[in-house]
């Protein structure tokens, strides 16, 4: 019955997503042909005009590019390889890229309070989910400012979780940004820059492992992601069955 429900819900956000992307990459190519056009009629007579729709263009194609390197994150997420990961060594794997993507003016910190709990997911899945919410912070802060990444023990209605918390010192979000971020193709950035697609992706992932993602934030202060993902409680090596099981054991 909950498989079931859960599989029609699916079904409905792939219609969803579907229609919606056909029509944003219409829109793109239609940027990128009137801006072709219009080129090749200036291209003799004024090239500075000429230039002008050639860099219009360029912007559509740019975006739609983008746009299919979601939509590719997205595909794969039918490949994926879930396995036990707890916070310490997800960190350590991380540190470097985070701190790359962020640049020199901001200070990156990471904090361990998990007691070595895991979760089950899969680890490229879980590492793109963090870079892409790093890279909302980067955005956020405009190159200055701390990120702070804590993994942290959570009880909900006696469900254990593992919630990963991503804050940052940014210009934070109005209560109708934060109403709106995990809609597909919600963005307040420019061309070019957002698609729209990072948190809504993020919120997938999430949903997909029996987890949930939470926003708070406030305007001038900053902003705080966190993925509550389930508690695996992984097996000792010698114990492990000799079949492969459900990935979810049954409450
Ligand atoms: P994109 O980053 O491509 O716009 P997302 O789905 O990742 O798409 O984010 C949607 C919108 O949510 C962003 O355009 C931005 O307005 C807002 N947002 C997301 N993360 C943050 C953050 N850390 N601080 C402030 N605003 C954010």
């Amino acid at each position: 019955q909950e498989a079931r429900l859960r599989q029609i819900q699916k079904m409905e956000a792939v219609g969803q997503l579907t229609g919606g992307i056909a029509h944003d990459f219409n829109n793109m190519l239609a940027v990128v042909l009137g801006g072709i056009e219009l080129a090749q009629r200036a291209v003799t007579i004024d090239p500075k005009t000429a230039a002008r729709h050639l860099s219009s263009a360029h912007d559509g194609a740019q975006r739609a590019a983008a746009l299919t390197q979601q939509l590719l994150a997205f595909a794969r997420e039918t490949a994926i390889n879930p396995e036990p990961i707890a916070a310490a060594p997800l960190f350590e794997g991380l540190a470097d890229l985070i701190g790359r993507t962020l640049g020199d003016g901001v200070t990156v910190r990471f904090g361990d309070e998990s007691d070595g709990w895991c979760t089950r997911a899969d680890r490229v899945q879980l590492e793109n989910s963090l870079v892409n919410l790093a890279v909302n912070a980067r955005d956020a802060m405009e190159g200055r400012g701390t990120l702070t990444v804590r993994a942290l023990r959570r009880t909900v209605a006696g469900e254990d979780y593992v919630a990963l918390a991503v804050s940052d010192t940014g210009c934070g979000m109005t209560p109708e940004v934060v109403e709106r971020v995990f809609e597909p193709f919600f963005t307040t950035k420019p061309v070019g820059k957002g698609t729209g697609l990072g948190l809504s992706q993020v919120f997938s992932f999430a949903r997909g492992l029996g987890g949930d993602v939470s926003v708070d934030s406030v305007v001038g202060l900053g902003t705080t992601v966190t993925l509550l993902l389930p508690r695996e409680r992984a097996r000792p090596a010698s114990s492990a069955p000799p079949m492969p099981v459900a990935a979810a054991p049954v409450a």
